[in-house]
């Protein structure tokens, strides 16, 4: 009865290196499901609840921890140094991977580990800035953090590239297409 399962693909990198550019170039060659995470951070100007994220409060989110309804969770730098939690959502990713799909997590290291624990054929790829000056200008071109937040996120940047050698694989994320042909290719199992 049982068909092939779907395969469980993690992409990391720190914030601003590219990776939501990335995924969204690869979809357009490579079939996979995105996860859509929970959180407990404020809705952005352009996200859309229910498809960037679920935007829940911190009882919420820590009921969903406690109930074992999440495959993953960790706490990550959020807006004036106020603790954000992010958490990969367990039954949805469950079902479609039984069902054939491969899903995609785009998540921060320490999830990624955690990951890698509860599912050893996950598929680690750790996306990588050309240098920690792009970072910047990247997360300063975005738009979308102030000031004394991308300082933060970049020193958390600092952490996150140590870690990189824990992942299955490294891309650097110099030219949107190429770095997404370079994740079409490790996902078929081709590199
Ligand atoms: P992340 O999802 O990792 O936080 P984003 O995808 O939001 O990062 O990208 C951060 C910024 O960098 C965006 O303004 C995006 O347009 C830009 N960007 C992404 N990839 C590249 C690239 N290869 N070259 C130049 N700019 C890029
Ligand atoms: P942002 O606030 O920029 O959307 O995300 C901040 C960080 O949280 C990014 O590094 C992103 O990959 C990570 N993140 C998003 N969803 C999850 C999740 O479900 N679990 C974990 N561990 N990290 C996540």
């Amino acid at each position: 009865m049982s068909g092939k399962r779907g395969k469980l693909i993690v992409i990391s990198g720190p914030s601003g290196c590219g990776k939501g550019t990335v995924i969204k170039k690869l979809a357009e060659t490579t079939p996979f499901w995105l996860s859509v995470s929970d959180t407990t951070r404020e809705i952005r100007a352009g996200e859309t609840a229910g498809v960037n994220y679920n935007y829940l409060s911190n009882d919420e989110f820590m009921s969903k921890v406690n109930d074992g309804l999440m495959l993953e969770h960790a706490s990550y730098s959020g807006r004036a140094g106020k603790i954000t939690y992010y958490g990969t959502p367990k039954p949805p990713v469950l079902s479609r991977l039984e069902a054939g799909e491969n899903v995609l997590l785009e998540i921060e290291v320490q999830g990624a580990s955690q990951i890698k624990k509860a599912l050893p054929e996950a598929v680690l790829i750790f996306i990588m800035p050309p240098s920690m000056e792009e970072l910047e200008a990247r997360l300063r071109g975005r738009g979308t953090e102030k000031p004394e937040d991308i300082k933060t996120r970049l020193e958390t940047a600092k952490t996150e590239i140590a870690l990189a050698d824990s992942f299955d694989y490294t891309v650097v994320n110099d030219e949107v297409e190429t770095c997404a042909e370079r994740i079409k290719k490790i996902i078929e199992g081709d590199i």
